[in-house]
């Protein structure tokens, strides 16, 4: 999956996702990615998330809502994310099988990241600069 957040000169947010899905994957099976809420969503009075990883947990948890929701009630993008994450492990017994992780930016600007398991990075593009993070994560 490819996420993507990004805030204008205005300060207005925008997003997008886009996924070939799992390997091997069912026919016919619809990961996170094209749903609203699971693998993306943002607000624009509060600021937005996307997801990558297991679509199934993603999904279980409406992950991207969560962490806007969360942001809402004054978490940090990455408190958010950690939420959302600590969510998915919690719902799913056998997390360490698998991947998943969140990117999140809020209405200041601020961006944060978790993910279940290590090797997940991402890119931050400002003023005509490029950042590249490794993201924090579980185990
Ligand atoms: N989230 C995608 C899915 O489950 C897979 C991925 O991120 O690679 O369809």
């Amino acid at each position: 999956t490819i996420g993507m957040l990004c805030m204008d000169q205005e300060g207005d947010i925008a997003g997008a996702c886009t996924s070939s899905g799992l390997s091997y994957k069912m026919n016919g099976r619809v990961g996170d990615s094209p749903i609203i809420g699971s693998g993306l969503f943002l607000d624009n009075e509060v600021g937005g998330a996307v997801a990558t990883g297991m679509g199934e947990a993603i999904l279980k948890s409406v992950g991207s809502f969560l962490i806007v929701e969360l942001m809402r009630q004054g978490r940090t993008p990455q408190k958010a994310c950690e939420e959302a994450i600590a969510r998915i492990i919690k719902q799913n017994p056998n997390y360490k099988d698998f991947q998943a992780a969140f990117i999140a930016l809020n209405k200041e600007g601020e961006v944060g990241s978790y993910c279940i398991q290590q090797g997940f990075s991402y890119m931050k593009y400002r003023d005509g600069k490029n950042e590249n993070f490794k993201s924090a994560y579980y185990f």
